[in-house]
This record gives structure tokens, sequence and C-alpha cells, in this order.
């Protein structure tokens, strides 16, 4: 019988101190050539044994291999100056220095497809891939050179398409697009955010699974959060639209979040990855917390559909509170599992 109540995470983990900066967004490496090599692949194993440990069920690379989830992957694109920077207000919320686009974007080679295999081969769990979605990519760039954000954003779904076929002929189960974007560009959402992640996602046999959150717990996300009142509605633009879409999984933040769980009623049929930790306090939740958190959302998600999750990644918290909160997840989950077994149905 398949297992109640998979757990997973959302994305990023912290990386160990010997590979770069902890508690550091953009961190850089602290090793060279080989040695980073070698090094992302520890990385990636600790991780792995780490998220086995807490009893996580879909397991990821814990974005180890990756300074950045955006930047990373357009980094290994044709097209993109990383010389040439231009400052842009990013989701509408804070300046950036990012990269400019200077010519077609193509990808010459795979990204992450190595990493994916490498990962595929330490475990027989079932593994979840992220990739960064077309809004939120075009959204960290300077564009001049198609001058649509639109344009560019088809061109990436089509690079993200070709990455995403490797990702799944090298055994990836779940691939996510994360598309923290969604939240706040709701008429380009709308017109043409969830066709270009469809065309992302066309003709994967895979899982796939679209990310929509308020951010690292960096401050000018919690700063903004502090903005948006004491309902916080985001999800109800994109929701409609996504329900129908071809995506299977819809990875959401609602732990100690304003975010009312009755719009969970408007993606019903959807399995839900319910962000259940909090990425944005070093408390850790108890598993009474966590349970309270899905009890909630089983009242909107049908049980077979809910995958207890994070509100988003965990890479600027510190390796012990992220282990924690790993802890924490698996057993309010376990929690709900035993509830559920004794129901009278
Ligand atoms: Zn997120």
């Amino acid at each position: 019988m398949k297992k109640l109540l998979p757990t997973s995470t959302a994305g990023s983990l912290p990386k160990p101190a010997w590979l770069a900066q902890p508690e550091t967004l953009w961190s850089p490496w602290k090793l060279q050539d080989q040695e980073l090599i070698e090094g992302k692949q520890d990385a990636l194993r600790i991780s792995l044994q780490e998220q086995l440990q807490a009893g996580i069920d879909i397991v990821s690379d814990g974005e180890q291999t990756r300074q950045h989830f955006v930047t990373t992957f357009i980094e290994h694109l044709d097209g993109v100056d990383f010389e040439k920077r231009e400052t842009v207000r990013i989701r509408d919320r804070y300046d950036a220095s990012v990269p400019t686009v200077v010519g077609a974007v193509a990808r010459q080679k795979p990204v992450f497809v190595e990493d994916a295999r490498f990962l595929r081969a330490q475990t027989s769990q079932p593994i979840k891939w992220a990739l960064p979605g077309p809004m939120t990519m075009i959204d960290t760039l300077f564009d001049a050179h198609y001058k649509s954000r639109e344009k560019l954003a088809w061109e990436f779904a089509k690079i993200l398409n070709q990455e995403a076929r490797e990702l799944e002929a090298a055994g990836v189960d779940i691939i996510q697009f994360d598309e923290p974007a969604f939240n706040v560009f709701f008429d380009e959402v709308n017109d043409w955010g969830i066709a270009t992640l469809e065309r992302a996602i066309e003709g994967l046999k895979c899982e796939t699974a679209v990310h929509i959150c308020y951010g690292y717990g960096i401050k000018a996300n919690t700063d903004w959060k502090k903005t948006l009142g004491s309902e916080w509605r985001q999800y109800e633009e994109a929701f409609p639209k996504l329900q129908k879409s071809n995506i299977d999984l819809i990875s959401l933040e609602c732990h100690n979040s304003q975010v009312p769980m009755d719009l969970l009623e408007l993606i019903r049929g959807k399995k839900v990855m319910v962000g259940a930790i909090d990425v944005a306090t070093d408390i850790i939740e108890t598993p009474e917390q966590v349970a309270s958190t899905l009890r909630k959302a089983l009242q909107f998600v049908d049980a077979d559909k809910l995958y207890p999750c994070t509100n988003c990644g965990m890479a600027p918290l510190s390796r012990s509170v992220a282990r924690g909160k790993l802890n924490a997840l698996s057993a309010g989950a376990e929690i709900i599992r035993k509830e559920l077994v004794n129901q009278p149905s």
C-alpha cells in the first residue's frame, strides 16, 4: 500500500560550512575545481542522509550543488552576460544586481542532469528535483534582447522542458518548478505564466509540481509580509487556472502564515504539498504544531493527496535548526497518519 502523507521539503537545505558560508544566500564556494566537485557531491550525500534519518519520504539533493535556485540554472545558458549587470526590482520587493540577457537564450548542455543521476544512485526513495519556473527566471534578469517578459518566458520554458526531459530520464520522480513570482504578478500569471509552465512540462511522464511561496526568511520578504494584512489571499489569483492545468502537485506556504486554508478548496483534486514548517524562524515546531496545520489542511485536501512539506527552502537556516524542523515534520505527519488509520470510515 502507498504510504499516506509522504513528507518532503520545498527545496534547499543548509550547506556544510566547509563548502559555503553558512546561513547566507548566494554564498560563495569555499573550494575550487576538482575539490569543489567532490565537495558538492559529499554535501549532497550528507544532505540526503539527514533527510533519510529524519524519515523524509520524498528526498532531494538539498540544492547542495547550486549557489542559488535561479542564478545557477541561468549561469549555464547562452545569451546571458553575467559581467554586464543591472539593478532591477525583484518580485516588486527588493533591488538586486542581476545579469543581462544580451542575445538568444539557449541550453547547450544539461545543467543538473549529472547531479540528479548522482542522487538517483544514492537512494531508492522517490526523488524530487527543483528547477526555477519561467516567470521567476525572467524576474531575476535584465532583458536587453527580447524586450518582452512574455517572449523571454516562452524561451525559458522551452529550455526548461529540455532539462526536465533529461531529469526524468535520469530517474527523477517529481520535477518541481519554483514560481514565487506567481504570488506577485497576477495578470501575467493568468495571461501567460501558467501557460509557459505547461510548456515546460510538455511530454513529461513523471509527476510535476509548482512551488509558490512567500519567499525565504530574509528581511526583504518578512518586511513585505508585514504589509500584506491579516489575510493573505494571493493564492486566490492563480489557483483557478492552476486547478485546470496539467501540473500534478502544488507546493504551498501554510504554517504560521496568514493564508486562509479554505483557499485550498480552489485546487481540490490536485495533490498539495502543504507547508507545515515555517522557514522564517529558528524556533523548531513541535510535532503537534505540524499536525495541527495538517489537520486544518485536511478539511480541504483529500488525505491521499496531502503531502506534508516545508513552507520554502531552508538554505538560510543553521544545520541544526533545519535538522530539528525535518524531524518535527516527520513526527507531525506520523501523528496524522495514526489518526487517519484509527478513523472510522
Ligand atoms: Zn519558496
